[in-house]
């Protein structure tokens, strides 16, 4: 297996700093002449696939403009530049709506991993360029009826055939699953032994025999989650990424692989100024709503609390650009945004009355109160839901003990299903 740390490209901290300003400029002057063709306007009431294919092309001219895989090695078709000037770069896009969610996942934990642990190193090079210009998209089977938050739960599994393995189960909720060429895997390959040490890491065909990919429809209309059938596919041992009962921790690196995302303190949902807007615009008890000191309180609520996710967001980034690593304050900055940002939609729907109840399957999260409310609950589940996000804050942020783990160290084929 190559051993490959791309996440961990060092500069010297001066250099860092002083190099970003003008990576932020430099950013903003290219998304800026693309906007009016990749960004949120041009992409309005298209469908997925149009919008996919739009897609498609931003990323091919992202990666003409040099601003594709931006802490990559060169090697690999990326900048060599650090995670600091990635998340600039994704905070810019984030905010003129660039079609690039469709390959967030395949960039962010497949495609990294790949290039990290894929054995046929010509193929790997391949793939991770098709990617990158978005020829090819990764998805991410981890999640299964019984294994989510409790990964290693897992029962999808693989057994030896051959020189190769034979794979049967299902995997649920895998995002854009329909629109992949190749995904990872954790499966089980030893059920005798406790269940993080039995499972294994492989990529698949998404295209192979015996794999069945069925849409799930979610309340806000879309469907991207998709539960993925695994009847007798053949795999490769070359297709696997981690030695045979190692593929725990594989798992766990492709989780940490990013761990510092773009974030944003408006939990992905309206920013709040548009709350402002709407309290101004509606009424309570016949006056403007935004004279209710109950609105007020929320605005208020809100501002304070964005400022704080902001520093939080701002300090963890200055630790970055000083070459330090920032803590687990994403999983804060996560839970107390999205979960704010569900409670003020509904408040603003409140306001709007039956006027608010008007969905327009096309509007955006961020632009739109019945889009945000209806959405924001996938988001308090994806990436690690509240529960777990107060766990990793009570044990890693406060130090509490951990959580009881009565099936530790147990043989996984002898815990009751
Ligand atoms: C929009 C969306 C996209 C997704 N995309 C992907 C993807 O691309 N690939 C993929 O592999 N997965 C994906 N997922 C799945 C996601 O990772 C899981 O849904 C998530 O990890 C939760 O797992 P679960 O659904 O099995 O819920 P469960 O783990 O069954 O949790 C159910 C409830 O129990 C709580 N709970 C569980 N364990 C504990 C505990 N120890 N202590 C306290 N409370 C607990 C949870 O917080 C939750 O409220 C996606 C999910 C969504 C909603």
């Amino acid at each position: 297996m190559s051993e490959l740390d791309m996440t961990a490209i060092e500069m010297p901290a001066n250099d860092l700093a002083a190099g970003i300003d003008a990576w932020r400029d430099r950013a903003r002057g290219w998304l800026g002449s693309v906007a009016g063709r990749f960004g949120r306007e041009a992409r309005h009431g298209l469908s997925v696939e149009d919008d996919l294919a739009l897609g498609r092309h931003y990323l091919a001219a992202r990666f003409d403009a040099g601003f594709a895989g931006i802490n990559w090695p060169a090697e690999f078709g990326g900048q060599g530049l650090s995670h600091l000037h990635k998340m600039v770069f994704e905070t810019e896009e984030m905010a003129l709506g660039m079609p690039s969610g469709y390959f967030g996942i395949s960039l962010g934990m497949p495609v990294p991993i790949l290039m990290r642990h894929g054995e046929d190193r010509a193929f790997v090079k391949e793939r991770v360029l098709r990617a990158l210009r978005g020829e090819e998209i990764w998805c991410q089977l981890f999640s299964e009826p019984a294994g989510g938050s409790d990964l290693a739960g897992l029962r999808t599994r693989a057994e030896v055939d051959g020189n190769g393995w034979r794979l049967n189960g299902q995997k649920l909720w895998t995002s854009w699953a329909q629109y992949c060429d190749y995904g990872v895997i954790v499966v089980r390959t030893d059920p005798t032994v406790p269940k993080h040490k039995g499972l294994t890491y492989f990529w698949v065909d998404m295209k192979a025999p015996g794999v069945t990919v069925r849409p799930i429809k979610l309340a806000g209309g879309d469907s991207h989650v998709n539960e993925v059938f695994f009847d007798d596919v053949r795999l490769e041992d070359s297709q696997r990424m981690s030695p045979v009962g190692g593929g725990f921790g594989v798992a766990m690196t492709t989780l940490m692989i990013e761990r510092y995302i773009a974030t944003d303190s408006g939990g992905f949902g309206p920013h709040l100024d548009l709350f402002v807007d709407t309290a101004r615009e509606t009424e309570v008890n016949g006056r403007p709503a935004i004279e209710d000191g109950r609105v007020r309180s929320a605005i208020a609520r809100n501002h304070a609390m964005r400022a704080g996710l902001d520093a939080i967001t701002t300090r963890a980034m200055r630790m970055m650009q000083a070459g330090m690593e920032p803590g687990p304050e994403g999983s804060l900055n996560k839970l107390v945004s999205v979960r704010s940002r569900q409670r003020l939609s509904e408040l603003a729907l409140d306001l709007m009355g039956p006027a608010g109840l008007a969905f327009d399957p096309h509007a955006h999260a961020k632009e739109d109160w019945a889009a945000s409310w209806i959405n924001a609950p996938t988001g308090r589940i994806a990436g690690g839901a509240d529960e777990m996000l107060l766990n990793t804050i009570a044990e890693r942020i406060l130090g509490l003990p951990q959580d009881y783990r009565p099936d530790k160290g147990v043989p996984f084929n002898q815990i009751p299903a």
